[in-house]
């Protein structure tokens, strides 16, 4: 929580502000009030969620809405759906779905976030079957630009609906979400080193076949680990990795040896293969089987930089095979792995999966190294592969690039036209990527 006049960060510290003004409204008529009266002294106003966009996207020099509400609003049992307050964070869920024997349908690596923010940004896990986040929202309310409060569902203004799922904080302000859930399950999940270009062969294969797949590539190594993750009905047994077990691979092994890589390699660039290759070696095979949340989700305590792109899936291999290439001939000293993911195809204007079913690849570097020049090539390979970047993660695409990217992006625009004409709700990122 930021107090006003003074200055707000993300997670990653790549972006700041100092807001002119902080408000924290408890429901939808004190929302109203706000966006009205930043109206009339002509100021903007943002909400924002849980500052994990690495991208300038939640910036809000003017009024910052600190939506300090959470919970479960309203639930339909029969249907499996729960209406939430906009700023609910996913790691409430859990507690919160419990007493009904719900789960989300699928959840990206942490669960730090609130249900407002991930839903704006595309946030999605991995799963060649499974559409984003976005894809579970069924209905919102929202506080338009005039300071009206809009319900928007599959039977109220439901032409606006592929819009406001993954609005990207330009459209208003939500104050609360309906989620499709499914009954809570359990996540059978196996770990295994494997060589990178076996997997690389197999990974179009493995993402239509398993649940969730996805892998890791370490730099400077030839192994690849990969995470193939099974659903279970609730009833069949869990087997949970032991504290020390999780503490060792989760802790030590994934945020200790980055938080050693990353200090070192500052230092002495040199020594981050050695420690790449160690990383490789003591990352062993490990099989579990937990609730799904506790799967899904890791701690990330070592903050790093990430530019994540989304291509047709058919391409990531080739793709990876030049990012692999790229890497050698600038002799670059990477500590962090890329992660290759999926997701079905969607119908959400503006989502990463829109129309063709995708396949992710992220790159990452620790938070106090400069990721210009890494990114900015990475970026070039996957612009050339029709890639489409994650709204809330470092990209340098503008609203030309992303026209052409997005089917529907002219659609999406009018849709903001008639919901935020007068642009109460824009920054500095949002004129980049859609426009003034
Ligand atoms: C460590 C880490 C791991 C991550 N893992 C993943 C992952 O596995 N998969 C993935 O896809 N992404 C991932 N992300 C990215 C992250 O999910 C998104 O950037 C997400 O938007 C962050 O949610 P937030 O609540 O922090 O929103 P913020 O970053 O605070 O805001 C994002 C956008 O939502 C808008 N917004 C927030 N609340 C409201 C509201 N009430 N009404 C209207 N607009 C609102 C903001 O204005 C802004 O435009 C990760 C990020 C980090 C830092």
């Amino acid at each position: 929580m930021t107090a006003s006049g003074a200055r707000w960060h993300n997670w990653a510290r790549s972006e700041s502000v100092v807001p002119a003004r902080v408000e924290r409204p408890t429901g939808a008529a004190a929302v109203q009030r706000a966006v009205l009266a930043a109206a009339r002294s002509g100021i903007r106003i943002k909400a924002v969620g849980a500052g994990h966009s690495f991208s300038g996207i939640a910036l809000a020099p003017g009024v910052q809405l600190d939506l300090a509400w959470s919970g479960l609003v309203d639930v339909d049992e029969a249907a499996g759906r729960v209406t939430l307050a906009a700023g609910t964070h996913l790691h409430e869920l859990p507690a919160l779905l419990a007493p009904y024997g719900l789960a989300l349908q699928n959840m990206g690596d942490v669960d730090r976030q609130t249900i407002a923010g991930a839903t704006s940004t595309g946030t999605h896990g991995t799963g060649g079957g499974f559409a984003g986040l976005a894809a579970q929202i069924v209905a919102v309310t929202l506080v338009t630009g005039d300071g009206a409060l809009l319900h928007v569902s599959e039977s109220e203004n439901s032409e606006l609906l592929p819009a406001v799922r993954l609005g990207l904080g330009a459209l208003g302000i939500l104050v609360d979400l309906t989620v499709q859930c499914v009954p809570a399950y359990l996540l059978h999940a196996v770990d295994t080193p494997e060589p990178f270009e076996a997997v690389l062969d197999g990974y179009l294969e493995r993402s239509a076949s398993a649940d969730h797949f996805e892998f890791y590539w370490f730099p400077h190594t030839e192994t690849a680990l990969t995470k193939t993750n099974t659903r279970l009905l609730a009833r069949t047994g869990r087997a949970p990795l032991g504290r020390l077990n999780r503490w060792v691979d989760d802790e030590l092994l994934a945020n200790g040896l980055y938080r050693v890589t990353c200090a070192a390699g500052l230092v002495v660039p040199p020594l981050v293969p050695r420690v790449n290759r160690l990383a490789d070696r003591l990352t062993g095979r490990r099989d579990f089987t937990d609730h799904s949340h506790r799967v899904f989700v890791t701690n990330r305590s070592v903050r790093f930089h990430e530019m994540e792109y989304a291509l047709p899936r058919d391409a990531v291999p080739a793709a990876l095979r030049e990012v692999r290439a790229l890497i050698q001939k600038r002799g670059w000293r990477l500590s962090f792995p890329l992660e290759v993911r999926s997701a079905a195809a969607d119908d959400i204007w503006l989502s990463t999966g829109y129309g063709r079913d995708t396949g992710y690849i992220a790159v990452h570097k620790y938070f106090r190294e400069n990721p210009r020049n890494y990114f900015a090539d990475v970026e070039a390979i996957m612009r050339a592969h029709d890639g489409r970047p994650h709204w809330g993660k470092m990209h340098n695409l503008d609203a030309d690039a992303l026209r052409g990217l997005y089917p529907r992006f002219d659609d999406f625009l009018a849709v903001r036209d008639r919901l935020d004409p007068e642009r109460r709700f824009t920054n500095r990122y949002l004129e980049r990527v859609l426009g003034p």
